[in-house]
Formats: structure tokens, C-alpha cells, sequence
């Protein structure tokens, strides 16, 4: 899979519907400072289901939408679409039955985050596991934020590891691990609940 192009829509600086076409090879993007080229950066990563607002350098979720400025006013919601070439067909099952995926996240201003994967609705979890599948994702390490490399230097063992497995492309298996120890959780405290009422009626 990959990138192919990205367009935003009332994200941050973006307050006007941008295209952005990833062609082969190298991509530079260039600019005066505050132009928005990490703000760039940030939507790709976004788009791929980031849940802590501190990533997107704000407090809340919604600091991502168009804040205005002093001739415009701002906006009510922020989108970001990313279209994904599958020709190969390397996408993981689910999401496999097309040639390119498109994946839009919107966030609405008290409304929060929706997420669509070819117009199909689906879940921030279902973003986050397609992306994890395929070794990418908003915690990829082939994402290096300004002043990452410095925190990687320094990171504890632990802190270093999860980057490595996020490079392996493991971490949804971990996801999973953790969601099947959840059901396995309730389904033993079902199972007690039901030797009880055996128990009390014999
Ligand atoms: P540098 O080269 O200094 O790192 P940059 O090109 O990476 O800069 P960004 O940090 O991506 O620039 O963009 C910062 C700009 O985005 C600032 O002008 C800031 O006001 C604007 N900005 C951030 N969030 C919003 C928002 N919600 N609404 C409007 N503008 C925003």
C-alpha cells in the first residue's frame, strides 16, 4: 500500500480545502517557518487514527479545526481524507475488495470523530488496526516529529522497544492480545456468575 494523496479541509492552517498529490519517489516539502509543513505531517497522522490531542500540539481534539483569524472566521468541523493505492492488494482483510482505499476522518466541533473507509462508516479502532496491520500507522516510526530524535536518544529500554516492535509491525498483534485477554476476563467472571445461580439452585 501506498500513500497516494492527501487533502484537508478546515485542518489547522488548511482553513481551505488543500490537495496534496504523493508521487513516486521522494516528496520535499518546503516552506517560511509557521507555513504549516508539520501541520502536514500531523494530518497523516491524524487521518491514521491518533487519539492524544498533545500529538497534534493542542489540548483538546478539536484545536485541530480552523481556529480563524482576524479576516476569517472559524470553522465548525476539520476533514482529512488519504487515498491508499492497493493495486497490489496488500491491504489487510476487510479492507481488501478495492484498488485504492480513501480514509476520512472529520471531527466536528461537539460532535467529536468519524471515520469512513470507501464511504463505508467505520470505527477510530478499525483505522488504527488497518494501518497497524500494514506497519504504519499515527505511531510509526518512519514519523519523526521535531525534537523526536532527541526523546529517542534519551527514551528508556522500554520506550525504545515499542518503537522497534511498531517497526516490526507487531503492535496490532499486541492490540489484539490485549482485547482477547479482555473478553477472556469477562467471559471467566461470566462463567463464575453462572456456577453461582447453578449452585444456589441445585
Ligand atoms: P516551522 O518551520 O517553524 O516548524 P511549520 O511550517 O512546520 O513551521 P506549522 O507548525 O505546521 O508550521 O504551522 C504553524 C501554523 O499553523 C501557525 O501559524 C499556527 O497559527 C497555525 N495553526 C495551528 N493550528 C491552527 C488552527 N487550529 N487554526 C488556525 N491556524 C492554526
Amino acid at each position: 500500500m501506498r500513500f497516494t494523496r492527501l487533502r484537508l479541509n478546515g485542518f489547522k492552517s488548511f482553513v481551505d480545502p488543500t490537495d496534496l498529490v504523493i508521487a513516486d519517489g521522494l516528496t520535499g516539502v518546503v516552506g517560511p517557518n509557521g507555513c504549516g509543513k508539520s501541520n502536514l505531517l500531523e494530518a497523516l497522522r491524524w487521518v491514521m487514527g491518533e487519539n492524544r490531542a498533545s500529538a497534534m500540539r493542542g489540548g483538546g481534539m478539536e484545536d485541530v479545526i480552523f481556529a480563524g483569524t482576524a479576516t476569517r472566521s472559524a470553522r465548525h468541523y476539520a476533514e482529512v481524507v488519504l487515498t491508499l493505492d492497493n493495486a497490489d492488494r496488500r491491504a489487510p482483510a476487510g479492507f481488501n475488495d478495492a484498488d485504492a482505499l480513501e480514509i476520512v476522518r472529520r471531527i466536528t466541533r461537539d460532535a467529536g470523530s468519524a471515520y469512513k473507509v470507501n464511504t463505508r462508516d467505520v470505527r477510530a479502532r478499525d483505522v488504527q488496526m488497518l494501518f497497524a496491520d500494514a506497519s504504519t500507522g499515527a505511531h510509526s516510526p518512519a514519523l519523526v516529529r521535531q525534537g523526536q530524535i532527541s526523546e529517542l536518544i534519551n527514551a528508556k529500554p522500554k520506550a525504545r522497544r515499542r518503537i522497534l516492535e511498531e517497526a516490526a509491525g507487531i503492535s496490532g498483534l499486541y492490540q489484539r492480545r490485549h482485547e482477547a485477554e479482555l473478553r477472556l476476563n469477562a467471559t471467566e467472571t461470566n462463567l463464575a456468575r453462572i456456577e453461582d445461580v447453578t449452585e444456589a439452585l441445585a
